[in-house]
């Protein structure tokens, strides 16, 4: 079996970290340098790390190439907010960077973080200043580590919630890269809140860190909505008459692939046991290593921890991670999804606090002339006592507001007509799509951008078929990178190439299960007729409350998954 010393040729990103003196390269210099807007490979890797992605607005790149002009660089910073929650003080600092030196928008991304674009080089040490000022970081937010923590927001659970808060922070630290390279460069050598003190050593990572990004997610039943099966490890919540009495773990869930190598593919974890609450941090560290021992050094496509369970064996790996602990983890205990969505609207909690779920389409907040919902959010968090906590579904929820409180927020709901959603179909309301053009280097085809609009065309044959309070979970990512979970989805879209998508369908309601590849490469004309077609057939054929993932698979529509977990595994066994 491979371990990093022995692993023949190792990829340039292993170099990079390798060479990286814990992950600081040339980043200082490379952000002072006043000449570019852009900073060079090695660096554009390492401060994935600390957060960062460098970008180019792709729609003016034709137009600056004719003048002659290099692309118009800027950062994407990822805020790394373990489940979801920002403060009213966070909130209003992420308002003002994305309204002074952002792009006047922020996005709510998939993991239930904050994004924020068009951050030109030399104002992205400033964001980081303020947002350590209000005890924020983007420390591990992208990169080969453990990533932003999700979990579950369910508002009739808001005591269990505070609970499970508490062990995706828990988790989310315990995970952190201990370099204090994030400090000396960003912080003038500050220490960032709950980072630990020990400077340049990595116990769990070690020097090379992963060999892949790693994505940890906690779901409390019946809501699914972290999709804990496409986590890295997904954490399942045990609750018995009202108490947290541990978690079913599962690991090797992944949802990124690429077109034409079937060597890759999503992937769902497998539950493989149980453990009490005070084992988590320990297992979950433990399954860490594993992947960092064993993981594929030398080609990044099939470096994610899925490929080396599926390389080695689950068997195998049930082995060595009881051996890395020292006991068995305990059998599985019953746990059962039945959704995935939010629960939008007014919701009281137990203690008698309120939450309000507001509907934000594809996590993206802005003002327009019509909806002037960030200028909304910003007189929010200027009165509000609670938090604000991002859903895995891009949906914001304004929580723990006080019974007291309630009135005020009301009247500003009202004031800038947020919405819960109400007027938009199901279909829209269970809707994600990922940030794709123009600021992601790797999108293939539009999807942010786009869905809305097609979900309008899709509305219309839902609506003539009587299908429109239907819930259907759709999805469109611009690659198969996966950031939306499309194979996830009952209808899912994944980029081709401009206009031009790869359709999936098939998975179920509650996301145990995959979705298969329907068709190839076909555009908008051909996504409708085809959409037309199936939902008279579901319209018509469906038995009750059948969802229409499930029906695609039971008329044959579509394969089944052959062990209805997962038809890739069976597949495709690297
Ligand atoms: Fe970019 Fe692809 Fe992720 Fe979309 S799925 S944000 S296009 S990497």
């Amino acid at each position: 079996m491979t371990k990093y010393e022995e692993t023949p040729k190792r990829s340039a990103n292993e170099i990079f970290k390798d060479e990286s003196n814990y992950l600081r390269g040339t980043i200082e210099q490379s952000f002072k340098e006043p000449l570019s807007g852009k900073i060079p490979e090695m660096d554009t890797q390492l401060i994935k790390f600390h957060g960062s992605y460098m970008q180019d607005n792709r729609d003016d790149r034709l137009t600056r190439q004719k003048k002659k002009l290099e692309p118009s660089y800027q950062f994407m910073v990822r805020v790394r907010t373990p489940g979801g929650t920002a403060t009213p003080a966070q909130w209003l600092m992420m308002d003002n960077a994305a309204n002074t030196i952002g792009n006047g928008t922020l996005k709510v991304t998939t993991r239930q973080a904050f994004q924020i674009h068009g951050i030109v080089k030399w104002n992205v040490k400033k964001f980081m200043q303020q947002m350590n000022d209000v005890l924020l970081d983007s420390l591990a937010a992208c990169g080969d580590v453990n990533r932003n923590v999700m979990n579950g927001v369910n508002p009739n659970q808001s005591e269990l919630h505070a609970e499970i808060y508490d062990w995706a922070t828990k988790l989310s630290e315990h995970l952190l890269p201990h370099t204090q390279a994030y400090h000396e460069i960003w912080l003038d050598g500050e220490k960032v809140q709950g980072t630990p003190a020990v400077a340049d050593v990595e116990p769990i990572y070690g020097k090379h860190y992963l060999p892949r990004k790693f994505k940890i997610g906690l779901a409390v039943p019946p809501s699914n909505d972290v999709d804990v099966y496409s986590q890295d490890i997904g954490i399942i919540a045990i609750v018995k008459e009202e108490q947290l009495i541990g978690f079913n773990i599962a690991v090797g869930g992944g949802m990124g692939m690429t077109h034409g190598e079937t060597s890759t593919y999503p992937q769902l974890g497998r539950t493989i046991g149980f453990v009490t609450p005070d084992q988590l941090v320990d297992v979950a560290e433990k399954i860490v290593t594993i992947q960092r021992d064993f993981g594929n050094r030398s080609e990044r496509k099939n470096a994610r921890f899925k490929y080396t369970i599926d390389k080695y064996g689950i068997e195998w790996f049930k082995e060595e991670l009881h051996k890395r602990l020292g006991y068995a983890l305990q059998p599985i205990k019953e746990a059962i999804f039945t959704k995935r969505g939010d629960e939008y609207g007014w919701v009281k909690g137990k203690d008698g606090n309120w939450h309000f779920t507001i509907f934000i389409e594809n996590g993206r907040i802005q003002d327009t002339k019509e909806y002037q919902l960030m200028t909304g959010l910003r007189e929010i968090a200027q009165v509000h006592t609670g938090e604000f906590r991002m859903t895995p579904n891009q949906n914001l929820m304004i929580a723990n507001v006080t019974p007291q409180k309630k009135r005020t927020i009301q009247k500003l709901i009202d004031a800038y007509h947020l919405t819960d959603g109400e007027q938009y179909s199901a279909l829209r309301r269970n809707a994600i799509a990922c940030v794709s053009l123009p600021t992601c280097g790797l999108a293939m085809a539009e999807a942010e951008r786009y869905l809305p609009s097609l979900i309008t065309k899709i509305d219309d044959l839902l609506e003539q078929e009587g299908l429109r309070n239907e819930e259907i979970v759709i999805r469109m990512s611009g690659c198969p990178n996966g950031c939306s979970r499309a194979a996830l989805a009952e209808i899912g879209f994944i980029g081709k190439g401009p206009g031009k998508y790869n359709m999936y369908l098939g998975a179920s309601f509650i996301g145990d299960r995959l979705s298969k590849l329907y068709l190839e490469n076909i555009d908008e004309a051909a996504i409708l007729k085809e959409l037309q077609q199936l939902f008279h057939r579901y319209a018509t054929e469906r038995l009750e409350k059948e969802h229409f993932g499930d029906f695609v698979v039971r008329t044959n529509i579509i394969e089944a998954t052959t062990d209805g977990t997962n038809f890739h595994t069976l597949a495709h066994t690297v």
